[in-house]
């Protein structure tokens, strides 16, 4: 298949172009590279332009005769959304519309959407069936609420058919270390806490330990980034005109602060420093995934069924590069 990877050179798009890539899918990067790496894709696949610049993205789409669309660029960095929520709208929302509206005028059609868990708001319980009532309580949540939204309406009047997956926390690297999470600013757990351990940061601050969970810190479910690059694959292969996927992407089980933090000093045999700070404004105490229905419509298993070989990935990435993609 043809398909435009929007956002592939970052975090989560470029294990998915890996992915694609090596299942012989046709595959074109179009990326700013604003927080993009260059070394995360192979040159020759790599588009650098911006989402807003829509006649490089007509072009590009008549050029490569583009079959399917898979769209990671955004913003993401919920706190930043709050202070900003004019970049998260534009970009996130009006950006996307824009695409999409390139795409309709090229009749493409088959459109996979990073959605994520926080168009759930506080869930009102956990696992999280994708029947909830979506009720997101930041502009980030709101803009991928909005999109979702879109892409509905869309279904049913032009017969468009996409995928909205909803992330739960994406996590760990390419097992072969070749890729892996560098973002900047760095605001993920996981890294952070990894930076800690490896001495890259004085220490690593819990963000309230007064919740009403076991150990009162709050619990995520952890999914593997190449776990989820095989969901966007499978749900590519599974649209057909009109087709409505909605899933929730997580392994079931949740792991807490202190869990992950303790995960970390196992796999790296080193100690963490750790800070016990005040909870950090909107973090909702636990957000675990049910994904029976992706497993059941499409197949789709976590490979990593567990936080630990996901911290071992990660781990594996950031002893090899320090310094991210600075040391490439
Ligand atoms: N967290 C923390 N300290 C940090 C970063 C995150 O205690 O320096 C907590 C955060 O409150 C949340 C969990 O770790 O409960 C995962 O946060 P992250 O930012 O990685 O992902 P999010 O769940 O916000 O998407």
């Amino acid at each position: 298949m043809r398909i435009l990877v929007t956002g592939g050179a970052g975090y989560i798009g470029s294990h998915a172009v890996k992915l694609f890539l090596s299942r012989g899918h046709d595959v074109s990067v179009y990326d700013s590279l604003v927080y993009g790496h260059r070394a995360a894709v192979p040159a020759d696949r790599l588009i650098v332009a911006d989402l807003a610049d829509v006649h490089r993205l007509d072009q590009v789409i008549l050029e490569r005769r583009i079959e399917a669309v898979v769209h990671f660029a955004a913003f993401c960095y919920v706190g930043e959304s709050v202070q900003h929520p004019a970049k998260y709208w534009q970009n996130n929302l009006v950006n996307t519309l824009n695409l999409m509206e390139c795409l309709r005028r090229n009749g493409v059609s088959r459109f996979v959407f990073s959605s994520t868990c926080a168009t759930y708001g506080i869930p009102d319980k956990v696992p999280m069936t994708e029947d909830l009532p979506q009720k997101p309580i930041n502009p980030y949540g709101q803009a991928k609420l909005a999109v979702e939204r879109a892409l509905a309406d869309y279904a049913h009047a032009y017969g468009w058919g996409y995928a909205a997956l909803r992330y739960f926390n994406a996590a760990g690297a390419s097992p072969d270390g070749s890729i892996g999470e560098d973002h900047d600013p760095e605001t993920h757990l996981i890294p952070l806490v990894i930076w800690a351990a490896m001495g890259k940061r004085p220490h690593v601050e819990v963000f309230g330990t007064d919740y009403a969970t076991p150990d009162g810190t709050c619990i995520r479910d952890y999914i593997h980034v190449d776990d989820l690059a095989e969901a966007h694959l499978l749900a590519l292969e599974k649209l057909g005109p009109g087709s409505e996927l909605r899933y929730n992407l997580g392994t079931g089980r949740g792991y807490s602060v202190r869990e992950v933090i303790h995960t970390v000093e196992e796999v790296t045999r080193k100690t963490v420093p750790v800070k016990e700070g005040p909870r950090r404004e909107g973090d909702p105490p636990a957000l675990v995934a049910s994904s029976e229905r992706i497993q059941k419509e499409l197949g789709w298993r976590p490979r990593y069924a567990e936080l630990r070989p996901i911290v071992e990935t990660a781990w594996n990435w950031h002893r090899g590069h320090p310094k991210g993609y600075r040391d490439r």
